[in-house]
């Protein structure tokens, strides 16, 4: 075998895998389609991540955070409203404050360019990690003993597991028969950041609009990040408007809170949809990340649960090492999917219910949500569950993100 462990894709939970893995004492090739200077550009391009508490204590564990944390923006107070653009916030809003749990910030909000420039560096430092950049997997065949993947240059490599970390479309599961399950939204999320006069207070705001969530998320300095889902016709418009006519666009549905607001980086669409791995596991195989379960990210959520796979495979493999275990054996595969599974599925399935619960402005609905907002807003205990949730201390916490 080439390496314990092959990982098809160096987005962002492959390459958290491989740097977990390697800790563990694992070795590692991770491959990926495009070349790792078109993964990780220098400038800022818009997009940046809310990352959970737990999320930062695996980045702290894997070796990745001391890269990242000059350039991590606290997240210390989440509000939500329900609105229509032009008429500002309903008096009923959730206001969620770190404050109320000892653990500290709910997160961490990290652009992406950061994120990714410290996994390739920690990688390259790693001895047990080899990188393979463009080229893309085309192939794999399970054998008894291990997995071999064949690349577009014809080159394989072998080790005792695959794990498919190569997003949403995963090859890897295809090739492997799994089934998944989705639809889209007729969504699509416009992603772009925005600098403004006054400062943002580490505070994240989400907006309920008609058409979709509108999420500000502060970003170090007097910036904050955009996540703008719109229906997919109007998305497409205001990408075909010039910065001036985005800004007046964004105008009423961001309000005028934060003073003054210029674009700083490029927009970028995302369609929204929700798809879903029926297994996580075949023989030889895992998913990882948007492989496994691809969410809406109306609660910022994605690569938390992606970073949750990669910490709680880690363990997995590191104690089926322990017991004699084969790490590519079905035992293994197994504890990781019971782990897994159903934690992903239950957070696809809220992420729907909430998208189509506020995603529309029908009187009945608006009523009933306004009120369970001022209800969960009055109530510390639901406050709490809440801020715990976004702060990802809630289920059985792998031991990379226990702290
Ligand atoms: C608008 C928006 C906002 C979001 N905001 C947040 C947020 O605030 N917080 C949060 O937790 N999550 C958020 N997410 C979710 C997050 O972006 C994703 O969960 C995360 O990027 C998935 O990473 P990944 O590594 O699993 O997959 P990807 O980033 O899709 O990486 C897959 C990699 O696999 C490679 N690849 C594919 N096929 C092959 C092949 N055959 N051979 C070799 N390589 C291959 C690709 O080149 C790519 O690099 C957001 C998502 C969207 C759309």
């Amino acid at each position: 075998m080439d390496s314990d462990l092959i990982i098809v894709g160096g987005g962002l939970n492959g390459p958290a895998l491989a740097l977990a893995a390697a800790g563990a004492g694992f070795s590692v090739t991770i491959i990926d389609a495009l070349p790792s200077a078109v993964r990780s550009m220098p400038d800022f391009d818009g997009r940046s991540y809310a990352l959970a508490l737990t999320s930062q204590r695996l980045l702290q564990g894997i070796g990745v955070w001391r890269a990242v944390a000059d350039h991590a923006q606290p997240m210390l107070e989440i509000k939500v409203t329900d609105g229509r653009a032009g008429e500002g916030a309903a008096p009923w809003m959730m206001h969620f404050d770190h404050a109320e749990i000892e653990e500290g910030p709910m997160g961490f909000l990290v652009e992406d360019r950061h994120l990714r420039a410290a996994f390739l560096t920690a990688m390259d430092e790693s001895d047990l990690i080899t990188q393979i950049d463009a080229a893309r997997v085309v192939a794999q065949d399970i054998m008894p003993d291990g997995a071999t993947v064949t690349l577009d240059n014809g080159e394989t490599v072998s080790g005792r597991l695959l794990v498919g970390s190569d997003g949403r479309g995963s090859g890897t599961a295809k090739r492997a028969g799994i089934k998944r399950i989705g639809w889209g939204y007729d969504q699509t999320a416009v992603v772009c950041a925005v600098a403004h006069d006054k400062p943002h207070g580490g505070i994240a705001h989400q907006f309920f609009m008609p058409n979709g969530p509108l999420a500000i998320l502060p970003l170090t300095g007097n910036r904050s990040s955009i996540v703008w889902s719109e229906s997919t016709d109007r998305a497409a418009q205001l990408m075909k408007l010039d910065d001036d006519q985005f800004l007046e666009a964004l105008r009423p549905a961001f309000g005028s809170f934060l003073g003054q607001l210029s674009l700083t980086g490029a927009r970028f669409t995302y369609p929204l949809g929700l798809t879903l791995a029926q297994s996580f596991v075949a023989d030889r195989v895992a998913l990882i990340g948007d492989a496994a379960h691809g969410v809406h990210p109306i609660a910022g959520q994605g690569l938390n649960a992606g970073l949750r796979d990669v910490a709680a495979l880690a363990q997995v493999l590191s104690e089926a090492r322990a017991r004699g275990e084969d790490i590519g054996g079905a035992q293994p595969l197994a504890r990781y999917q019971e782990w897994r599974r159903f934690d992903t599925t239950t957070l696809a399935l809220a992420t729907d219910t909430f998208n189509r619960l506020f995603s529309n402005d029908n009187p009945l609905l608006r009523a009933a949500r306004d009120m369970g907002m001022a209800a969960i807003n009055a109530a510390p205990s639901l406050r709490r569950g809440f801020i715990r949730e976004a702060a990802g201390l809630t289920g059985d916490l792998p031991k990379l993100m226990q702290g």
